[in-house]
């Protein structure tokens, strides 16, 4: 069977030549083009041009598979660079289905008139209070762990804790690991307010719980996605079962790409 492709791209001027490329040669090796049905997403741009790409397609995980391309430095999803077209085309030529996957991370929320809305995120979900100090009572596993005081708290997937997870003192966790990370945003710790004031993994078949005290201005965040001024009466994170499927078309070694994004000593292709 034909595999149906799409190509989601930004805006830049070599994304959108590198993304008119790829499809004039795709075409011409005879792959068909869905952009609703996709078996295959492949993105052209950044990190976030692949999280873009991804809430495209949010609900239909389990039946496509994601590709990304940088146009500018090598990316964590975009992990193919734009001088690498040729390569990648036959390499699709020739796929036999092989994929990888990563942890996809799921959040529940109710807000206070009982409205919902679920969502998935691939890098993070965030919420966080702008103005005023969040007050949040955090239950880990169905039990009250702590009553977190400051700006917010984070929860992010193996592959998002090279994100934002990492500038806030997350740790780096490898993408095989199906774990959630819990960090907290400039917590307030003195002799009167205590909290963890540490990074901490849940397994995924935990559920973290967030009770806000107060406040209708809350900011929720999943990935490149935010919601201002929310009344959020409580939140569930959790690890999801969806996984997202990358194309396995060569080995990619996740440590070699750590080092080459934040050290960058060695040569790495
Ligand atoms: P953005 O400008 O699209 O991204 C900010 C930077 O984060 C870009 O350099 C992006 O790489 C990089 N990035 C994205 N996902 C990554 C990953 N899994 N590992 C390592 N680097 C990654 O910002 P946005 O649209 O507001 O948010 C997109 C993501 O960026 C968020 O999910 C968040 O994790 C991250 N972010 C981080 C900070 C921070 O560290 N203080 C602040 C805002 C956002 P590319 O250049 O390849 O796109």
């Amino acid at each position: 069977m034909t595999m149906k492709v799409w190509i989601n791209h930004n805006t830049k001027e070599i994304s959108v030549k590198t993304a008119k490329n790829i499809r004039q040669k795709l075409e011409a090796a005879g792959f068909e083009f869905d952009k609703k049905n996709p078996d295959l997403a492949i993105s052209v741009g950044g990190d976030g041009t692949f999280l873009s790409t991804f809430h495209e397609y949010t609900n239909r995980l389990s039946q496509m598979k994601f590709i990304g391309i940088h146009t500018g430095h090598l990316g964590f999803y975009a992990d193919w660079r734009d001088n690498e077209v040729d390569e990648l085309i036959e390499a699709l030529k020739n796929y036999d289905g092989q994929t990888f996957e990563y942890p996809v991370l799921e959040a529940d929320i109710t807000y206070t008139d009982n409205t919902t809305k679920s969502f998935y995120a691939l890098n993070e979900a965030i919420i966080k209070r702008p103005s005023k100090t969040m007050r949040a009572d955090v239950y880990l596993d169905g039990e009250f762990f702590e009553r977190f005081r400051g700006d917010g708290l984070s929860f992010s997937t193996p592959s998002g804790s090279t994100a934002y997870a990492k500038s806030i003192g997350g740790a780096v966790i490898h993408p095989k690991s199906r774990v959630m990370q819990v960090n907290e945003i400039a917590p307030i710790n003195n002799r009167i307010y205590r909290s963890i004031s540490a990074p901490i993994i849940v397994p995924s078949s935990q559920e973290v719980k967030i009770i806000p005290a107060e406040g209708s201005d809350y900011i929720v965040n999943y990935d490149t996605n935010s919601r201002t001024n929310c009344s959020v009466k409580l939140i569930k994170y959790r690890i999801s079962k969806e996984v997202i499927q990358f194309a396995k078309l060569r080995d990619r070694h996740f440590w070699g790409r750590v080092e080459h994004a934040f050290l960058g000593t060695n040569d790495y292709k």
